[in-house]
């Protein structure tokens, strides 16, 4: 019987290739001129029902840089908008290509993209490529993302090309296989709000909730409907990342995905010490997308979300508004309750009360004021161990502790508790200037850091030796970091 099951092949579908013509490019990628496999993702070939492509290293770089299809590919550039810190722009796929939907062999349906493909329609002035440090850098980052257990698209090879590319200075390029639920984005809404009829927006509607929420797809109103969904999905998914220190970065509503995944990895990085206006991006100069105003752009894009959708929330546009307003009003108490569960998580509290809210509060204004690390605070109270640097000296702090522990370890709770701690308190993570020294050695060739670093990212949770778990932040890092978009 087993022999019969083909699960070990390419199953590409173009269901996204069924909307109307204007949202999307048919377009191969452009070759390259000398393919190479830097890295490959065998777990997630494996969850792919590609696990063929790890023996054929020969050639598996031809079909991941786009210069051989696989069977079944029908490449498309798609078509969105967005608002890019706040002004509405045209944008789409400027060097990426999506390939198809590749039907797991347990029936997901995912995304197969490859980012960094030549130029396409959307292109505008840009040359259509990626370079090598970047795509290592969305592998790493995306990959880490996904084993710390928040939604995420994910990275199944980077290929270099053999042809350079041209930023400030001469890099590599290179080509990443990205694998996400779709790639429909907030933006893609407000390209058919804006370029299309109201029929193309409907057909949207119906293919965005038929394929990410089936469960609502004979909704009596499908447009509010929808707008829910996406609101909620994206509550979680940034009270994930704050759960872990995660700073996007870039949360222009063409990079907030409809599915609720984190996508578009940029100038994203995590913070180390603990300030709320933290923010590494060199052109969000005014912090709007800092790590603690991620909720308020959230809202801010769900609103734009909202206005796309308009129309085909009611006829009456007066009435369509009001309805929509009721949705994204619910955000600011739904996004702070679950920030609050999970920061009690954090903290081991299984039965929380309302005043447990000041508790988290304090500590966090505690953490800012004496410049501790988010990750390691955690962690220390987990482990009841004590970090070098003020905050663990401070009068302040032990009353905290003492505040905390009557909260904390409640009789024959303690064994629950720490195993909820366990679960949402990583022991790593990125860590900045393991990312930058891993990506310099392996932009000259030497993959063995990037390789060690992977590793280490693949299992957050698990114990490790305190010289990791705590280790020295360099001095003056993050205040000189600076990430970059579209590299
Ligand atoms: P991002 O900042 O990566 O979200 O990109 C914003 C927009 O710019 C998207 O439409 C991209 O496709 C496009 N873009 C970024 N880099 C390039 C490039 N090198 N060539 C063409 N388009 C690009
Ligand atoms: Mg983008």
């Amino acid at each position: 019987m087993r022999a019969n099951i083909k699960k070990n092949h390419w199953q590409l579908e173009n269901t996204y290739a069924n909307l109307p013509a204007l949202f999307f490019s048919l377009q191969h990628p452009v070759p390259v001129t000398k393919p190479k496999m830097v890295c490959f993702n065998p777990a997630l070939a494996n969850e792919l029902g590609l696990e063929f492509l790890y023996g054929k290293k020969e050639n598996i770089a031809d079909y991941l840089s786009g210069n051989k299809m696989p069977n079944g590919a029908r490449p498309l550039a798609q078509a969105y908008a967005g608002h890019q810190f706040g002004h509405f722009t045209m944008l789409g796929d400027g060097r990426a290509i999506l390939l198809g939907e590749q039907v797991t062999p347990n029936g997901k349906r995912l995304d197969i993209q490859l980012k960094g493909s030549g130029q396409t329609p959307y292109s505008r002035r840009g040359d259509g490529r990626a370079t090598l440090y970047s795509m290592l850098r969305e592998y790493l980052i995306s990959e880490s993302m996904h084993h710390l257990g928040i939604p995420t698209s994910r990275s199944l090879a980077v290929v270099s090309t053999g042809e350079q590319v041209f930023r400030e200075t001469i890099h590599n390029g290179a080509v990443l296989t990205r694998v996400a639920k779709s790639h429909i984005r907030v933006g893609t809404f407000e390209y058919a709000r804006n370029f299309g009829t109201k029929e193309d927006l409907r057909a949207l509607i119906t293919y965005a909730l038929k394929r990410h929420y089936p469960e609502k797809k004979d909704a009596d109103h499908p447009a509010l409907e929808l707008l829910k969904m996406v609101m909620y999905e994206q509550i979680d998914l940034v009270v994930q990342w704050m759960r872990v220190g995660f700073i996007h970065g870039v949360m222009n509503t063409d990079n907030m995905s409809i599915a609720g995944e984190t996508i578009d990895y940029g100038p994203c990085a995590f913070m180390n010490a603990y300030h709320r206006r933290t923010v590494f991006s060199s052109i969000d100069t005014n912090g709007r997308y800092a790590f603690d105003n991620q909720p308020l752009v959230t809202q801010w894009n769900l609103t734009a979300l909202a206005q796309a959708l308009l129309p085909l929330i009611s006829e009456n546009q007066e009435k369509a508004i009001g309805l929509a307003q009721e949705v994204i009003d619910g955000f600011q108490h739904t996004f702070t309750e679950r920030w609050y569960a999970m920061m009690f998580g954090k903290l081991g509290i299984l039965h929380p009360h309302e005043e447990d809210k000041n508790l988290v509060d304090e500590l966090l204004s505690l953490m800012e004021a004496h410049n501790a690390d988010y990750t390691q605070v955690f962690l220390a109270l987990q482990q009841e161990k004590e970090l070098y640097g003020s905050l663990f000296r401070s009068e302040e702090f032990k009353g905290w502790i003492q505040q905390w522990k009557k909260r904390h370890l409640q009789k024959g709770h303690k064994e629950s508790s720490l195993e909820l701690m366990n679960t949402l308190n990583p022991k790593v993570i990125p860590r900045n200037h393991w990312v930058e020294n891993a990506l310099e050695a392996a932009v000259k060739g030497n993959m063995a850091p990037f390789d060690e670093l992977l590793v280490l990212l693949s299992k957050p949770y698990d114990n490790l030796p305190d010289e990791l778990q705590f280790q020295q932040i360099p001095e003056g890092f993050d205040a000189q970091y600076q990430t970059f978009c579209g590299t």
